[in-house]
């Protein structure tokens, strides 16, 4: 496969984004679903044979037949001329999701074939599985996309989203050398999502999060460059890249921001060896930065994996001053007595929690309780992806600390965050 002739799929639709919202409404109400990408192949061919008018009756056939088959529960969107998106609510086990779309395959098979004298039709789906792969649209959509990809390569008419497969393609697209690249040159981004104190209305830090726009590929999302850079032993140069550029722009906003705090995220592999606080140590001196500018999240499983080394290295990073911040807290699986001793500052709520608390009583009485054992022993709180005003106020009245999130401000560049910053100081 040549690395010019592909590029990642990208495409806008109001199918699309009724699909995304369709698995954010899932994802609240805890269903599983499988997430499918239908891709008609051959459409050309279908053309030369029968002609666009004709070829184009036959995939609006095939949209009208799919959705008529579908079940009450599921969801149909079309994404663009030849492509489909359904969305299978309920079925967790892959066989029965396997059958449900070898009975999609073989209805664009009739279908097609019913309209058009032209064998060998078929369908290419890539088929994502949430929650077990993704809890948000666009992400579960991407994956079935490269599963349709994997599917094509593989010759296979059904194809399941595989991590390994997609690092293969990825290969293919030459992305390991353009992220190495892209590493070299600083063409790494860091946008800022500010930090809300809920007492004082005032924003008093924010979270770093890592960007990568790719000339040709466009927006890499950060879960794919992450896990690629862990794949490729380059994540200890990726934290100290974001750890160096947050003390930079610390020490750009002196004068701006003298006390904003910035929460840099450190990957389960970075946090078990002692390179980071070296990384840290050696940016603080460079930028002349206090170390309490900084923040250190890392996810609670993380520090469940090692627990002697990870504590070690966290221990060392307070020591120097800067703060440590248990991410993601409630989708781990640590136990209450850990927190006794884990050397954290600060908890934060994962945002699966916060954005639905206000429609399902168990997550609210998780981010009650997150907020009270944290407080119980001594942590500071967060809660992140806070989307409304409504859940705003609830969190204050649950005396949380800090809220991150949409309704606060989306993640933006540094300027952005400025002249947010600056707006809201008066
Ligand atoms: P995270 O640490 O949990 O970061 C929060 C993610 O939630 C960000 O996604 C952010 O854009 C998103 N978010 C913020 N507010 C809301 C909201 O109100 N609603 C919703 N639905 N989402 C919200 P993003 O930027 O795509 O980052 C994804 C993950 O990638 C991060 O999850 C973090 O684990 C990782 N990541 C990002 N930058 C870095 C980095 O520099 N280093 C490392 N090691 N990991 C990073
Ligand atoms: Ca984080
Ligand atoms: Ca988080």
């Amino acid at each position: 496969m040549s690395t010019t002739s592909i590029q990642i799929p990208f495409l806008q639709s109001d199918g699309l984004s009724r699909a995304d919202r369709h698995i954010t409404l899932a994802v609240r109400k805890k269903q599983d679903i499988a997430v499918m990408i239908v891709h008609v192949r051959d459409v050309e061919r279908l053309c030369a044979s029968v002609g666009h008018a004709r070829a184009g009756a036959a995939l609006d056939d095939f949209y009208t037949q799919l959705r008529a088959m579908a079940r009450e529960n599921d969801t149909i969107e079309r994404l663009g001329d030849r492509k489909f998106a359904v969305l299978l609510n309920g079925l967790r086990n892959r066989g029965h999701i396997g059958l449900a779309a070898q009975k999609i395959q073989r209805l664009a098979q009739d279908t097609l074939s019913n309209h058009a004298e032209c064998p060998g039709l078929d369908t290419t789906i890539g088929i994502s599985l949430c929650p077990r792969q993704g809890e948000e649209g666009p992400e579960l959509m991407r994956l079935a996309e490269i599963a349709v990809l994997d599917g094509r390569r593989r010759n296979e008419s059904v194809c399941f989203f595989e991590e390994r497969s997609a690092h293969r393609l990825f290969a293919d697209w030459g992305l390991e050398k353009r992220f190495d690249n892209a590493l070299q040159a600083g063409d790494l981004q860091l946008y800022y999502q500010p930090k809300l104190r809920l007492g004082s209305n005032e924003i008093v830090g924010a979270e770093a999060l890592m960007r990568w726009y790719e000339a040709e590929l466009g927006p890499v999302s950060p879960e794919v460059f992450i896990s690629l850079a862990e794949e490729t032993g380059k994540i200890a140069d990726l934290t100290q890249f974001a750890i160096q550029n947050a003390c930079r722009q610390l020490a750009d906003w002196r004068e701006l921001a003298p006390d904003l705090n910035i929460a840099v995220n450190v990957t389960p592999s970075t946090i078990q060896s002692h390179d980071v606080v070296d990384a840290l140590q050696s940016a603080t001196t460079i930028w002349d930065v206090p170390a309490n500018r900084l923040t250190l999240e890392v996810t609670e499983n993380a520090l469940m994996e090692n627990r002697e080394v990870s504590h070690q290295v966290l221990t060392r990073i307070r020591e120097l001053g800067a703060r440590t911040s248990i991410d993601d807290f409630g989708t781990g699986y640590s136990s209450l007595a850990y927190l006794k001793e884990v050397p954290a500052d600060e908890l934060k709520i994962d945002r699966r929690f916060v954005m639905g608390m206000l429609d399902d009583a168990g997550d609210y009485k998780i981010v009650e309780h997150a907020i009270r054992i944290a407080k119980s022993f001594g942590l500071s709180v967060v809660a992140e992806g806070v989307e409304n005003q409504a859940t705003l106020g609830e969190l204050q009245k649950l005396c949380c600390d800090y809220a991150q999130g949409f309704f606060i401000h989306e993640p933006v560049s540094a300027t952005d965050f400025e002249t947010f910053y600056e707006q809201r100081r008066r």
